[in-house]
């Protein structure tokens, strides 16, 4: 039997509406809307549409995006001297730094860009102070793609508590922060990474399973446990016709956006594994337009607070 879809584009749209009317409050008070400022540093695709998308979506919404783009030439100091800027600037409530940098930069530019953000205006949850705030299950701001996650489990209606949830992926941005949010909600959360052994048995142990991994259709059926909830946190976009022909079946309406597009986006989790699974994000459409949500959610938040310590 299919699995049931849960559906973050629909869920994402109710987040939305219930902002509103704090959106109009917000910027009553302030006299300007709640504004979220976004340092872009060099010409990653994948980034300028992540960008244009919560620009869009925060338009939409009334939420003021400020975008500063910097060129992947420039200097770690500069691209600091950015996000001290929005640190002091009082027309600023929410700060992101748009990851990946480039290589340029050095390893460790993205770790010195979200430390030197104001944990008050830390709406992606990256700097360390909400990092330990995270995990003491005291978060000012917890990072937005594991907030969708949670969030399309609550709104779903999927119990947590005392159920065995897998995550494959330990990055800092999802697998770390997600598996402490799981266990904040009493799950018992087994996280898996590159060097873990027997990965399909383990994950097959799941009620929860969270791939989160980048690699394209991993997540095959022999991973799922019959009935499982499946969370695919990867966006993967594939060209290769080849591929995508071996993924998806004969007649899918995904292979004629493939030819119309000559790209399609693929989640870490094999399209098969719907015949498996009780329930699954879909890729586009699942965690993607959730995440976005939750950095309004946050930018709001965030803007609320700085008008409750004004008064
Ligand atoms: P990272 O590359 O930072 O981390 C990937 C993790 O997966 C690592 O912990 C790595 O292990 C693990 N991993 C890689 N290969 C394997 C393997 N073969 N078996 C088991 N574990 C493996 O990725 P991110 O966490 O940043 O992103 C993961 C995916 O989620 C990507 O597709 C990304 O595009 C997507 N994403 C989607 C978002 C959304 O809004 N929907 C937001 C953010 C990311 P190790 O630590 O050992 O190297």
């Amino acid at each position: 039997m299919a699995a049931r879809l849960l559906d973050g584009t629909r869920i994402a749209a109710d987040i939305r509406a219930e902002l509103t009317s704090r959106v109009e409050n917000c910027t009553q008070q302030a006299q300007r809307p709640p504004t979220l400022g976004i340092l872009l540093v060099g010409d990653n695709p994948a980034s300028q549409v992540y960008v244009n998308t919560k620009s869009r979506v925060g338009d939409a919404l009334g939420v003021n995006v400020d975008v500063v783009r910097l060129p992947a030439t420039i200097t770690l100091d500069a691209a600091q001297d950015v996000v001290h800027r929005f640190n002091c600037s009082a027309a600023h409530d929410g700060i992101l730094v748009q990851s990946p940098l480039p290589s340029s930069l050095g390893p460790i530019a993205e770790q010195r860009l979200f430390e030197v953000i104001d944990p008050a205006k830390d709406v992606d949850g990256f700097h360390p102070t909400n990092v330990g705030r995270l995990a003491q299950g005291r978060a000012l701001f917890a990072p937005c793609t594991p907030s969708a996650i949670l969030e399309l489990l609550d709104r779903s209606c999927i119990n947590l508590e005392g159920r065995r949830a897998v995550v494959i992926g330990r990055s800092q941005i999802v697998g770390k922060p997600v598996a402490l949010m799981l266990l904040h909600r009493h799950a018992t959360v087994t996280v898996c990474h590159s060097r873990t052994r027997d990965l399909p048995a383990l994950a097959r142990d799941a009620d929860i399973l969270v791939a989160a991994l980048g690699r394209p259709a991993f997540v095959t059926p022999e991973f799922v446990k019959p009935g499982a909830t499946v969370i695919d946190v990867g966006i993967n976009r594939l060209v290769d016709s080849s591929i995508v022909r071996a993924l998806l079946p004969v007649g899918s309406p995904r292979l004629e956006t493939f030819a119309r597009r000559g790209s399609l986006l693929i989640g870490d989790v094999h399209p098969a594994v719907a015949e498996t699974a009780g329930a699954l994000t879909p890729v586009p459409g699942g965690v993607g337009p959730m995440t976005v949500a939750m950095l309004m959610v946050n930018t709001v938040r965030a803007a609320e607070k700085r008008l409750e310590a004004a008064v």
